[in-house]
């Protein structure tokens, strides 16, 4: 089975019917980036900058933060690279910037802290568009946005930095823009938000907990984490329908597209990219090259309507079981 997985690492990524489907990567420190190119990915879907700010003990500097990037661009190019501005709070505080809350997850975390701290947040985006002079392969996706307003004071936030570095006359251009649809609140705005950005990132991992008021994390109520929960995947139907109905690509970035069974259904939901742990990469790039457009699509058509998550988990392991 490996060498089986071995023998496609250099074979695109489509259905049996060439309906093409890019994997990309999600990636935070080098060895990722090394990792993932092995395994043939085509561009990275979330690179987690809180990462190398995890690794220090003081915020790196705008210099410091314009060299790792650079890094991981450079690593990639001319593959693009989606850079999340940082995304602290929740279950991930930084020892030298600690938040302490009653209820991390519901508090101050992502676009939340970074917009009360402009001087954090330009100083990240200034590097990120240093560091993509002369490569142009960066994108900038913004997490836990919840309102519009978050949306377009990140958008001032990045334009400012855009237009300062052009006055200190770097060769650069302005990058796509993204947001995360994470929270509920993102889902029954996400056309709106569409209508704003370059592209939509759903990330499944705190959508899911946010839509089914399950901690992440919380042992006691791993249970009830679904991650095939019928709310869940309406949710992610129609954030589908409403960025292409503004003309906006939407990629998936949240563990769902790592997973073999569940990627069927996201390709059949019309998602653009999928983007996972390079780890994961080989084996959903078998199952997707070992099925039609359209059994994928009956898939759904079969789920779609089902109560709850055992008989959508049974149905998409009847089906993995035929792809072989
Ligand atoms: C997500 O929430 O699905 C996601 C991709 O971001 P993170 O896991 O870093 O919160
Ligand atoms: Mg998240």
């Amino acid at each position: 089975l490996v060498k089986d997985l071995e023998a496609i690492t250099h074979l695109p990524c489509e259905t049996l019917d060439h309906h093409r489907v890019p994997l990309w990567v999600n990636t935070g420190l080098m060895v990722d980036v090394t990792r993932s190119l092995e395994r043939g990915a085509e561009g990275v879907g979330l690179y987690r900058t809180e990462v190398p700010f995890l690794l220090r003990d003081r915020f790196p500097t705008e210099e410091e933060q314009r060299k790792i990037y650079r890094e991981q661009l450079q690593a990639f190019h001319p593959h693009p690279v989606t850079m999340r501005t940082l995304d602290v709070g929740g279950d991930k505080s930084l020892p030298y910037f600690p938040i302490e809350e009653d209820n991390p997850f519901l508090g101050w975390r992502g676009i939340r802290v970074t917009l009360d701290h402009p001087e954090i947040f330009l100083a990240q985006v200034r590097a990120m568009l240093k560091a993509s002079e002369g490569l142009d392969n960066l994108r900038i996706m913004l997490p836990m946005v919840s309102s519009i307003a978050e949306l377009e004071a990140a958008q001032v936030l990045i334009y400012r930095a855009f237009h300062e570095l052009l006055e200190e006359d770097f060769t650069i251009s302005l990058p796509p823009i993204g947001v995360m649809v994470e929270v509920p609140a993102a889902v029954y705005q996400a056309r709106e938000m569409a209508a704003r950005v370059d592209f939509l990132s759903v990330g499944s991992n705190d959508l899911t907990q946010y839509l089914l008021a399950v901690d992440r994390n919380n042992a006691r109520v791993a249970g009830l984490y679904e991650s095939r929960h019928p709310a869940v995947l309406r949710a992610l139907i129609d954030v589908v329908q409403q960025a292409h109905s503004q003309g906006t690509t939407v990629s998936i970035c949240g563990e769902l597209a790592g997973d073999p069974g569940s990627a069927m259904l996201l390709v059949a939901m019309g998602f653009d990219v999928l983007s996972m742990n390079a780890a994961n990469l080989p084996r959903v790039k078998a199952v997707l090259r070992s099925i039609t457009l359209e059994q994928a699509e009956e898939l759904l058509l079969q789920v779609r309507d089902l109560p709850d998550a055992e008989s959508i988990n049974h149905c998409v392991q009847e089906a993995l079981k035929k792809s072989g």
